[in-house]
Parts: structure tokens; C-alpha cells; sequence
């Protein structure tokens, strides 16, 4: 690649003079480097004519320079087509027309920095600097056009979800954010307000719809497990009785329960044999439905064993660089391992000493899980060659134990701020692996969460808040005794799944009753529950006849007319059904809000404010990479953020 050729690193940044004299005799040629950094400033983006300052505080002498225009000599647009840059040219009007919104890779001195320019008209230079920036610019736009080909086309979707991640994880823990959050944050398009628009918030419904765009009403996963009325089992997310576990224990696991496409499949219904796609996670539902039906593959981890698994669904046996991976006994490097031992000692803990079960569950549930995925997910870009074939690869990684460390010490432990910052530096390393690989800037990612948390309902009386911890016989026994009591004893519910229960319909029959009825004594019951806020019938949800607001609209995009239970009861906001720890499923925003970023150069970075929700992450996608929206999507696209289309198609210029 070629490199930046001045000598500007020896000229004081208070000098804009010098600066000058040095570009006149030194045509600057751009470099695309990754990490972003600037000497004693560290990392920093920032809204130059808009005068906000978006990330970092970059010193008053790098400002004079900007304000005096000299930083836009050295500013080149990451994405631009020949023609745009000719025509700006010959009309001379080159200054205003650059002055799009768009990343700017920049370079003062050797050091290579980052600004989002966000104004038409933005850069302003003196008529003597416009004739040197536009002999720049003819270098800059053949040197573009040297790597636009490399740039038209992602090499690689990177999906990252980390489990149970609320969106203020990035508000909170921001100062100490210097990896691979704190990169997304700067580079990306970031959402501020991304929600789930589906109920419950849970990990299969979460990981389901990121990359189809589909609610659960559709998608068919309308929760990690439920009472199914065919085989009178309780069955997941992902199991398949027809399908065997690869290298470990467990149940064999397929995508089959999942109802429509994803990314993932779209891509290889376009290119079967080109594209890759792999899924992998500490979850066997986490790394499989992200991928869907036509993944190559989607590898979890087994706590029995320590293995990371598979399925024969996806091939007879596992490649060997998983075995192989295996064989090396990753997790047993981590026995005896400690965590906040210097940031908490009073709350430091330690891993099991001895190989086995139990250190591979404490694993899980610890920092630690997650270095071991990034191991994995790095053996599997390089095993897999993933970006370097003829068409876009998928590469979904959803980091699970943060969901663990939550459930158990609630979003406002030193546990979770401990675990936040410590993916942070993994991402930070993940991304250094694929630039190193393939270039980021070759790299769509996508970051979210599958949901949230509430706070430790402990916590919540401490600061006179509402809410409370509730049992399953709290909740369910009243409808047991209102159906006994008015149609006879019997066992009227036969599993549960969340607040759902599932009425026993052979025995409503057998009485001779009214299904619509005994659902109604049974909500009723449940209505008068202490603290359940609200309770759907199944007959309400199919004909829609809820309340025409916001929570009903998310009940109703999750009710499927097959596998849900006969009520969806809701409970007030902060309570939970958990003897310990904490947990989530709500339709309220702790569960509901998570961070949605967008990072490539096909993507117009930023911060957004509008509300958008997890499925708009799907059609997005879609329109970047010119395939067909998933089948089941219910998403919006996202056209602010996008900069280009991999077919060179730009958004319709936008009123300013
Ligand atoms: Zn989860």
C-alpha cells in the first residue's frame, strides 16, 4: 500500500505556515490505516463545521488548523466515484462539492486521524490553497480509483451480539472504552435508540431476528423453549432430534424451527458455493440462528467437555481445525484464572484449579468465556478463509457471557462494568485480526444485543423504585384454582414457557367446554394477580383486539398462532420472576434498548437519535449488499447510513 510521503510529523501543529510550505513541495499520498490514532490525542472523531465535538477533544492547535482550513488538503473521501470527482473539477467548485457528509481519513504530519465532516460546504480553503487541494485531489482520486474495486464490494459481514448488553453499557462504561467499542462508536453509525419490537426479550427471539428482520409472529422462534402441542414436549429454539452433536454432549441441534431466511441465506441463494457463512457462540441457539438454513456452519461450546461442538446438520464430522482446536485444550489454560482481583478485590473470584465441567461452566459464565470465543472465531476466519472468496462471507459472533454475569450481579456491578470494558479490548483485538487479514476496511460490522436487563430488584427498593421478585406458583397457582373452581379439578396447565401458560386442550375438550371461555377465567385469574399489569388471550392477540399502543403492538408481533401459550401475561415494569440474581423478557425499554452499530465504508458514520428497531437491521443489510430482503423481514431500512451500495449506487442527495 502506498504511503503517506510528506515529512509533516516534523512540522509543529501551531505552524500552519510551514504546513503549507510543505505540502507545495510534497504531494501527500493517502494510505487507509487502522487503528485511527493521532500522537498525544489518542483516538478522536469530531463534527468539524458543525462545531461538535462528538468523541475525544482534540487540542486547540489541531483546531486552528482545521478553522484555517489546512486539514482539508489532507482530507481524502473513503468512497468516491471518478465521475464525481472529474466533474467537481472542471467546474472548480471542487471545495463545496467534497463537502459531503462523509468520513474523512486524514493525515497531519504521518499520523493518520479521522473527521466526519457533516455539512455540505463544509471545507473552506483561501483561492491560493485551492490550487495546490485540487492538485491533491487528482492524486487522491487516482489513488482511490485504484482501490475502489477492493472497496465496491465487503469482503466480509462481521455480526457481533454480545448477550445481554443494554444500550447505556456504552454511555456508562464510555471513558474506559479504547478498543473495539470505542472504534464502533467513533467509525460507525450509531443508533441511540434501537429497540426490540417483539415480546418476550429473549436470547433465541433476539439472535432470530437480527439478520432476518422478522418478528416472532412470523420467524416462528417466539421464545428460547416451548410447550409443543405435536409431540407434547417441551422443546428449544434449535432442537432437532434428527440431528446429532459433533466433538461433545447435548441434544442435536438444527435452524430448522426457524421460519424464513436470513442474511446469511440470501447471500448463498445468490452464490451457493462462494460464500461462506458461519455462526459461533457459547450458545448452541446464538450461533445457529444468526446463520440460518444455509450456513456452512455454526459451532457453540459444550461445558461438558470444553469442546466447541457442532451439529450433523451441517456436515458428518467436524473440520479438522476444529478438532484440531480441541485437541489443544484452549479452556484449560484459564483454571485458576482470576477476575477483579485488582479492581474489586473484595469481589475478585477465581476459576476452578482442575481441568473439567467445572471450571468449563465457571468459564461461561466469566471474562474468560469470551476470550475463548475470540480464539475461536479467529481460527475460524483464518481456517476458513472467511473474506477471501470470490463473493461476500458471514461471520456471526455472538459473545455469551456477559448474558451470564448479568443474570447473575444485575447491570450495576462492578462484574458487568468489568466484563463491558473487558470485550471492548477483545473487539478491539478482533478487529486487528481482520485488518491484518483481509483490511477493515473491507469489513461491514454490525454490533447489537439480543436484549437487555432489569437492575436487581434490591437495588430498585434501595433507590424507591418500584418492583420485586415473583414465583411461578405466584403467578400460575391462582388460574390453576379459578379453573378448578369454576370447571372442575383437573390439570389445566401443562407447561409454561416465560408467563405463558399452556392450557391442556384435550381436557377442555373432553369436558365438553368452550376454549375462548376457559382462556377467559383464566386471564381473568391472572389479571388479579398482584403486580401483572396486563393479559392477552390467544383470542384477543389473533383477532387484534388490544390496546392500540406500543407494548400491545410488540405482544402482538410475537404471538404465533401454533406454538404460543393460550395468555401472554405481562408484569409491571422492575418485577421479576426470579428467586436470585436478575433477568429479563419484558417489553420495557431495560430489556427492550440496545446498541445498534453500523461500521464500513458503505455506511455513513454518525449518531442517530430516531427511534429504529433490531429488525431494520435485515433490510439494511439487503440493500447494502444488493440481495433479496429476508422472507420474513418486518424491518425498515436504515437510508441515512447508507453511503453505497455495492453496485456503486449512491442515495438520492438529501435536502439540507
Ligand atoms: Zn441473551
Amino acid at each position: 500500500m502506498i504511503s503517506l510521503a510528506t515529512n509533516l510529523a516534523e512540522v509543529p501543529l501551531h505552524r500552519p505556515a510551514s504546513l503549507k510550505k510543505s505540502i507545495s513541495s510534497h504531494v501527500p499520498v493517502p494510505s487507509f490505516q487502522f487503528p485511527v490514532q493521532f500522537p498525544n490525542m489518542g483516538q478522536f472523531a469530531l463534527s468539524w463545521c458543525g462545531s461538535q465535538t462528538v468523541r475525544g477533544a482534540p487540542d486547540e492547535n489541531l483546531l486552528t488548523l482545521m478553522r484555517a482550513g489546512e486539514m482539508s488538503i489532507y482530507s481524502l473521501p473513503l468512497l468516491k466515484s471518478k465521475r464525481r470527482f472529474r466533474s467537481r473539477m472542471v467546474r472548480d467548485h471542487f471545495v463545496s462539492e467534497y463537502s459531503q457528509e462523509f468520513l474523512h481519513e486524514c493525515y497531519i504530519g504521518n499520523a493518520p486521524c479521522t473527521v466526519a465532516l457533516h455539512r455540505k460546504g463544509a471545507i473552506f480553503v483561501t483561492r491560493y490553497l485551492s490550487f495546490v487541494a485540487a492538485v491533491v485531489i487528482i492524486f487522491c482520486s487516482w489513488t482511490f480509483l485504484v482501490q475502489a474495486g477492493a472497496a465496491n464490494k465487503p469482503k466480509l459481514i462481521l455480526l457481533v451480539v454480545i448477550d445481554q448488553f443494554r444500550y447505556d453499557y456504552l454511555l456508562h462504561f464510555n471513558d474506559q472504552y479504547t478498543g473495539g467499542l470505542n472504534r464502533l462508536l467513533i467509525q460507525g453509525a450509531v443508533f441511540e435508540n434501537a429497540n426490540l419490537e417483539h415480546y418476550p426479550a429473549v436470547t433465541a427471539i433476539g439472535h432470530a431476528t437480527v439478520l432476518t428482520g422478522a418478528t416472532p409472529a412470523l420467524s416462528g422462534i417466539m421464545g428460547n423453549d416451548w410447550y409443543d402441542r405435536e409431540s407434547h414436549k417441551r422443546v428449544t429454539s434449535i432442537s432437532d432430534e434428527t440431528e446429532k452433536v459433533l466433538g461433545g454432549s447435548g441434544s442435536g441441534a438444527s435452524p430448522r424451527r426457524l421460519l424464513v431466511s436470513t442474511i446469511g441465506d440470501e447471500l448463498k441463494m445468490v452464490h451457493p458455493e462462494s460464500t461462506h457463512v458461519i455462526g459461533i457462540s457459547l450458545k448452541d441457539r446464538s450461533a445457529i440462528l444468526p446463520g440460518g438454513h444455509m450456513a456452512n456452519a455454526a459451532y457453540w461450546y459444550d461445558t461438558k467437555t470444553g469442546n466447541f461442538v457442532s451439529s450433523t446438520y451441517y456436515f458428518p464430522e467436524l473440520p479438522a481445525w476444529v478438532k484440531a482446536f480441541d485437541a489443544s485444550r484452549p479452556s484449560d489454560k484459564f483454571a485458576g484464572s482470576g477476575w477483579l482481583i485488582s479492581e474489586a478485590p473484595s469481589r475478585s473470584k477465581r476459576l476452578p484449579a482442575a481441568p473439567g465441567p467445572e471450571l468449563y461452566s465457571a468459564i461461561f459464565g466469566s471474562p474468560y468465556g469470551n476470550e475463548l470465543l475470540e480464539a475461536f472465531a479467529e481460527k475460524a476466519i483464518a481456517a476458513e478463509n472467511l473474506g477471501q472468496h470470490d463473493s461476500t462471507d458471514l461471520l456471526s459472533v455472538s459473545f455469551s457471557s456477559n448474558d451470564v454475569v448479568g443474570h447473575s450481579f444485575g447491570p450495576d456491578s462492578p462484574e458487568v462494568r468489568d466484563i463491558s470494558i473487558r470485550i471492548d479490548r477483545l473487539l478491539g483485538k478482533l478487529f486487528a485480526y481482520l485488518d491484518q487479514r483481509i483490511g477493515m476496511q473491507n469489513v461491514i460490522v454490525v454490533l447489537t444485543s439480543d436484549h437487555g436487563v432489569s437492575p436487581l430488584p434490591e437495588n430498585l427498593t434501595k433507590w424507591h423504585m418500584p418492583g420485586g421478585r415473583m414465583t411461578t406458583a405466584d403467578l400460575f397457582g391462582p388460574i390453576k384454582l379459578a379453573l378448578d373452581a369454576k370447571f372442575g379439578k383437573g390439570e389445566w396447565i401443562l407447561d409454561t414457557a416465560g408467563t405463558s401458560p399452556y392450557l391442556n386442550l384435550d381436557l377442555i375438550r373432553e369436558k365438553g367446554l368452550d376454549e375462548a371461555e376457559v382462556r377467559r377465567v383464566a386471564a381473568k385469574a391472572a389479571a388479579a394477580v398482584p403486580h401483572v399489569l396486563r393479559v392477552y388471550t390467544g383470542d384477543q392477540l389473533q383477532l387484534g383486539a388490544v390496546p392500540n399502543d406500543p407494548i400491545s403492538t410488540r405482544v402482538i408481533r410475537s404471538f404465533n398462532s401454533k406454538r404460543s401459550g393460550d395468555l401472554e401475561i405481562l408484569l409491571e415494569p422492575y418485577w421479576i420472576r426470579s428467586a436470585e440474581g436478575t433477568t429479563h423478557g419484558t417489553p420495557y425499554s431495560y430489556d427492550t434498548h440496545v446498541p445498534l452499530v453500523f461500521m464500513g465504508p458503505w455506511v455513513r458514520p454518525g449518531h442517530y437519535f430516531q427511534n429504529v428497531a433490531l429488525n431494520d437491521i435485515a433490510p439494511t443489510l439487503a440493500t447494502i449488499l444488493g440481495v433479496e430482503t429476508p422472507s420474513g423481514s418486518a424491518g425498515k431500512v436504515l437510508y441515512d447510513i447508507i453511503q453505497q451500495r455495492v453496485d456503486g449506487q449512491t442515495p438520492a442527495r438529501r435536502q439540507p
